[in-house]
C-alpha cells in the first residue's frame, strides 16, 4: 500500500494554540528548527481515547526544549490538554500523536536568540512499528554510528539533532534487510537501537543498559516496573557488546515499537520465550487501562 505522504492528508492540527487545517500547518522555511536543530519533539500512543502516560511525554517534552535552552509558553496542563483535543479533532481513540516545539523564523544564524518557541501536535492512525514481526522477533543489525558522550551533545533531550545518528543507521540496516539497528555508545558499550530502548534475559533475568548516554525510555520504564510486578529480577547495569552473545532472548521497548522480540542482532540468533511472552501481553494490557489504573499499576 502506497503511503499517502504527510502534507497531503487531512485533518486537524494544533498549532501554538488553536487548531489548524493539516495542510496549512507550515513553518517558514527559514525556521531556525530547521537550519540549526533547535527543535525536540515527542512520541505518545493513544489507547481506547487515553495517551499513555501523557504527563510524563509532555513533562519530557518541556525538559527537552530546556535543555536546548528554551522554554515553551504552555505548561503541562495545556500541552496534555491541547493533545488529547487534536486526537479528539482527528476522530482517533487509537493513535500516535506527535508534538513538536522548535525556533522560529524571528532570526537565522548559529545565536538562538531572538528566535520564538512554537509547538504543534499532530495525530494520526499508526499501526504497529514492526508489524507481524513484533511477535515473531525481528531482525537487528549493527549499527557503524555511535551514541556520543553526554559531554558532546545533550543525550538525555529528545531533540531533532540525535535522530541524524538514527537515521543513518536505521537507513543502512534497511539496506542491508535488518529491520533496525543496534547502536554503541561512546565508549563501546551497548546502548540502544535507533527508536527503542533494548533488554537482554541473561541466566533468566531482565538486563538492560543504564542510560548514560540515550534517552531513559517511558516504556522501558513501564517495562521495568510490570518485569517487578511478575517477580522478575532487573538488573540495570552497563552491557558490554560482547555480552549479546549470551542472551536467551532479547526485547525492544519504545512508544512506537511497543515491547517488540528481537530474534537476530548481527550474528546472534534468539528466540522469543517466556519472558519476552509476558512482557508483550503485560504491556499490551497496561496501555489499554485507565490513566488511574496506570498509575496505580506502575506505583
Ligand atoms: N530511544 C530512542 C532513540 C527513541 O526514539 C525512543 C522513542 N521515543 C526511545 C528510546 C523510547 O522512548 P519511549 O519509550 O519514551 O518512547
Amino acid at each position: 500500500m502506497a503511503l499517502v505522504p504527510f502534507d497531503d492528508r487531512d485533518g486537524w492540527i494544533w498549532w501554538n494554540g488553536s487548531l489548524v487545517p493539516w495542510r496549512d500547518a507550515r513553518p517558514h522555511v527559514l525556521s531556525h528548527g530547521l537550519h540549526y536543530a533547535s527543535a525536540v519533539f515527542e512520541g505518545e500512543r493513544a489507547y481506547n481515547g487515553h495517551i499513555f502516560r501523557l504527563r510524563d511525554h509532555t513533562e519530557r517534552l518541556i525538559a527537552s526544549a530546556g535543555m536546548l535552552g528554551f522554554a515553551l509558553p504552555w505548561d503541562a496542563e495545556a500541552i496534555d490538554a491541547a493533545s488529547r483535543q487534536v486526537l479528539a479533532a482527528n476522530g482517533l481513540t487509537d493513535g500516535y500523536v506527535r508534538p513538536i516545539a522548535w525556533l522560529g523564523s524571528e532570526v537565522l544564524g548559529v545565536s538562538p536568540h531572538g528566535a520564538s518557541a512554537n509547538l504543534a501536535i499532530a495525530a494520526w492512525a499508526w499501526p504497529s512499528y514492526y508489524g507481524a514481526d513484533r511477535m515473531q522477533g525481528i531482525r537487528v543489525g549493527e549499527a557503524v554510528w555511535k551514541r556520543p558522550s553526554p559531554e558532546t551533545a545533550p543525550t538525555a533531550a529528545k531533540c531533532t539533532s540525535l535522530y541524524t545518528i538514527g537515521s543513518l543507521s536505521k537507513r543502512k540496516a534497511e539496506d542491508e534487510g535488518y529491520s533496525d539497528a543496534l547502536m554503541l555508545d561512546w565508549r563501546g558499550l551497548v546502548a540502544e537501537t535507533t527508536g527503542a530502548n533494548i533488554f537482554f534475559v541473561i541466566d533468566g533475568a531482565l538486563h538492560t543498559p543504564t542510560p548514560e548516554g540515550f534517552l531513559d525510555g517511558i516504556t522501558r520504564r513501564s517495562v521495568m516496573a510490570l518485569a517487578r510486578r511478575h517477580q522478575m529480577t532487573v538488573i540495570e547495569r552497563q552491557i558490554q557488546a560482547d555480552e549479546i552473545g549470551l542472551a536467551s532472548e532479547v526485547l525492544l521497548a519504545g512508544t512506537a515499537a511497543e515491547v517488540t522480540a528481537v530474534r537476530e542482532i548481527g550474528p546472534h540468533r534468539y528466540t522469543p520465550g517466556r519472558i519476552t511472552d509476558t512482557l508483550m501481553r503485560g504491556y499490551d494490557a497496561l496501555v489499554r487501562e485507565t490513566p488511574a489504573e496506570v498509575a496505580r499499576a506502575l506505583a
